[in-house]
């Protein structure tokens, strides 16, 4: 029989990309919104220590029950509410999805966003509702909540702030989609470090909110945490569809060493904060480049040509994100790097202009 995948593979798979990441081996690499800072030698000592002891010959503890205690006091995680853990936010993101996917169920989220939530719709066979920003990247809030209102989404995804645009839209309009929800509402705070403003705390009133988190942008993307909170009701569904040792026991490990050193990272990301408002004026004084406000560790631009300034960056060994499209027209997303890094960034940059 000769091996034919179209035949047997299910057409919405026949159908997606796989997620592509571009080769970066000795380049700036500036595209993936990494902290750029690694953890100071003796910390790595004493974690290489802590690696050291552990019994890798046994299954990790399947719900990582130590590292979820340590979350819920380091991030203020309000009592009554529990946390699920996932192999990265990724992991999550799919769960909630495949939980919630019943037969024509739709996700609702504004876009451009993370390109996940669209992702994962489509692979669980969800009605997926994309309502666009306006053209300043800002939300309509009255015209979401009127599409939740036709649409009825079992799943809405609002990234807060919002990856590519750095975006943080107003509370009041998050807290308008909270109140017209009839479905789960995630909040995904990956970059709650760069923008010092969460409703973790206002988890106790929204029985539909869920806030999605993940150490990834804080300095930790090799790892792979993601943590979820919200009420044990949903917190339990959730934790059926998750694979038995989604989180391994080095990252469990590695986490909650992390965490008792929490300081470190966020003294980290006051630096990459402090760096993005420097670089952020210093691209908008280039000539045509238009930098969107952020909240988050990188910068939106709008350029005259984003193909050509994307070219010419690399050529320069400076590897940015090109989203150059019908929806993000001459759009380029740099993360904020150390100092050192947005010099050589700037000057590429402004020969990449010519
Ligand atoms: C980067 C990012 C994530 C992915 O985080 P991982 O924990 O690394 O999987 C999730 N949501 C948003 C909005 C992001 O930008």
């Amino acid at each position: 029989m000769p091996l034919n995948p179209q035949e047997l593979v299910r057409p919405e798979i026949l159908a997606a990309k796989a997620y592509e990441v571009p080769e970066a081996e000795g380049m700036v690499k500036l595209d993936a919104m990494e902290n750029p800072y690694s953890l100071p030698p003796e910390m790595r000592r004493e974690l290489a220590e802590v690696l050291c002891g552990l019994e890798l010959n046994r299954y990790p503890e399947p719900t990582g029950k130590k590292l979820r205690d340590a979350l819920a006091r380091r991030m203020q995680v309000p009592a009554g509410m529990e946390l699920l853990l996932g192999n990265g936010s990724d992991d999550l993101i799919q769960i909630i999805t495949f939980t919630l996917a019943r037969p024509g169920a739709a996700m609702m989220y504004p876009v451009p966003t993370f390109v996940m939530y669209g992702a994962n719709a489509r692979l669980s066979g969800m009605k997926a509702v994309a309502v666009p920003l306006r053209d300043d990247f800002s939300l309509d809030a009255g015209a979401f909540v009127e599409r939740m209102r036709a649409e009825r989404p079992a799943l809405v995804f609002i990234a807060y702030p919002n990856n590519p645009t750095g975006t943080l839209y107003p509370e009041e309009d998050v807290l308008a989609v909270l109140r017209a929800a009839e479905g789960v509402v995630v909040l995904d705070e990956a970059y709650h470090v760069f923008a010092q403003k969460s409703f973790m705390p206002r988890l106790t009133e929204f029985p539909n909110l869920v806030v999605l988190r993940t150490v990834s942008k804080l300095g930790l993307a090799g790892i792979r945490l993601g943590y979820l909170a919200g009420r044990p009701e949903w917190i339990r569904e959730f934790n059926k569809a998750r694979q038995a040792y989604n989180v391994n026991a080095l990252t469990q490990a590695a986490a909650i060493y992390a965490l008792e050193h929490l300081e470190v990272l966020e003294e980290q990301a006051a630096r990459i904060r402090k760096e993005r408002a420097a670089l952020g004026a210093a691209l908008a004084a280039l000539p045509g480049v238009k930098v969107v406000p952020s909240e988050a560790n990188f910068l939106l631009l709008r350029v005259p040509d984003a193909d050509r300034a994307d070219a010419r960056l690399r050529r320069q060994g400076v590897l940015v994100k090109n989203l150059n499209g019908p929806s993000m027209p001459n759009c380029l997303r740099v993360t904020v790097g150390t100092p050192d890094e947005n010099r050589i960034l700037l000057t590429a940059f402004r020969e990449a202009l010519q």
